[in-house]
């Protein structure tokens, strides 16, 4: 498939020209096929569009010209041969998990998962006759020992949500090779800017473009990549006769967020960086979890896998739940907000928010502490954002 991006463009370039469809009005901007359907010109030709013998498009819910635009352009970005945009994240992961396993298979997925993730496979996936073993994905040896005869499908997010663990992507993927199973990569946190889970050996990555691919607050969406084969032959009937098809409005907005994703990404990620230089050996401060420093638990596979480092922080306010609710009310700059990966800073409290329904023992295994917040660093000055942190943390008792 082309995606109108020359190969040797550099991530930049592509993610401003990759996939444009120009119409016969040569409009500079992308524009918005707001249609459910599409006309042909003779009963011929309708039939001939769905028997395949003639490009083109049918119905919004298959594809649609702006959709088809944002797809490419991932594509590009991301060096798959074939995507599904989706109207969400989860319907993105859903879909790929539903469409990697059946009655009878197992899966094996690391256990510190986006909250709804965790619920398709623990919740939804047994209902369905598919069993599953979460393990530290963390330790190698975990991956190995959950193996079983009928295992087909790997899945992780690396790194994790909230505390930011970084899983070895080419390890699981060697693993899921030699057994002849497929590994999922929830890519969300790493950004395509950051890291590549296709070219590390992983089969198929899955966004929820509502973060940094949107970052602007503005729409949902989500996207699975993978090489064509699998798209034809195991998500393409499902993802037609399912419905979760992006809007094109909302297609459009993203397609207008990949051409900042890069600087912006990069930006972020410089501040995020200064501020856990600033963070770290705070005195109101218990710990300090940021793949960029050198003081990572996975610091060497940071090095290996990653470009930069993020544009998250997992932080450890002291006097546990009191000083982390202190130091959110104090902020005046940094918003509370379950959300990340937009231009505003947003900070999450885990264990009352997006990881209150798992039981206490299983938060302490994911070592979310009544003192861990979350920091999604975003694109105000970052003097004005450590200001804003240092004079909040005066308020930690
Ligand atoms: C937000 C998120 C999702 C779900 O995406 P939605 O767009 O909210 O449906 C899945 N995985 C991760 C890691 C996320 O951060």
């Amino acid at each position: 498939m082309s995606n109108g991006a020359k190969a040797n463009w550099k991530p930049q370039t592509k993610m401003v020209h990759g996939g444009t469809l120009r119409s016969g009005f040569g409009e500079t901007s992308e524009a918005i096929y707001l249609t459910q359907g599409f006309v042909y010109d003779t009963a011929a030709a309708a039939e001939a569009r769905f028997k395949g013998e003639e490009e083109g498009f049918i119905y919004s819910r298959y594809a649609n010209p702006t959709v088809d635009m944002f797809e490419k352009r991932m594509c590009a970005l991301e060096g798959a041969e074939d995507a599904r945009s989706t109207s969400s994240g989860m319907a993105a992961v859903s879909m790929a998990l539903l469409c990697s396993a059946g009655a009878g298979d197992h899966v094996v997925a690391a256990r510190a998962l986006f909250g709804s993730c965790r619920w398709i496979i623990e919740k939804q996936m047994p209902k369905w006759g598919i069993e599953s073993t979460l393990v530290d994905g963390t330790k190698m040896e975990e991956w190995e020992k959950a193996v079983r005869p009928n295992t087909k499908l790997f899945f992780l997010e690396s790194p994790t949500n909230p505390t930011l663990e970084v899983v070895d992507i080419a390890a699981v993927a060697k693993l899921a090779d030699s057994i002849g199973a497929r590994l999922v990569v929830d890519n969300v946190f790493a950004t395509p800017m950051q890291q590549k889970p296709l070219e590390l050996g992983a089969h198929v990555v899955v966004y929820s473009a509502t973060k940094h691919i949107d970052g602007q607050g503005r729409c949902l969406g989500g996207i699975v990549l993978s090489d064509k084969e699998w798209i034809d032959k195991s998500l393409h009937d499902f993802f037609r006769h399912t419905g979760p098809s992006l809007s094109p409005f909302n297609a459009w907005t993203l397609l207008k967020g990949l051409e900042t994703l890069p600087v912006r990404v990069r930006q972020q990620t410089e501040s995020a960086g200064k501020i856990a230089d600033f963070l770290a050996g705070h005195r109101k401060v218990d710990r300090l979890i940021y793949p960029g420093r050198a003081d990572h638990p996975q610091a060497d596979i940071v090095r290996k896998q990653m470009k930069g480092g993020s544009t998250l922080l997992c932080i450890d306010i002291k006097d546990g739940k009191k000083g982390a609710f202190a130091f959110q009310d104090a902020l005046e700059i940094v918003r509370i907000s379950n959300n990340l990966g937009d231009a505003k800073s947003l900070i999450t409290h885990p264990a009352t928010t997006t990881h209150k329904n798992l039981a206490e023992e299983a938060r302490a295994e994911l070592g979310i502490n009544p003192g861990t917040v979350r920091l999604s660093v975003g694109l105000e000055d970052v003097d004005d954002l450590i200001a804003d942190i240092d004079r909040a943390l005066a308020k930690v008792a």
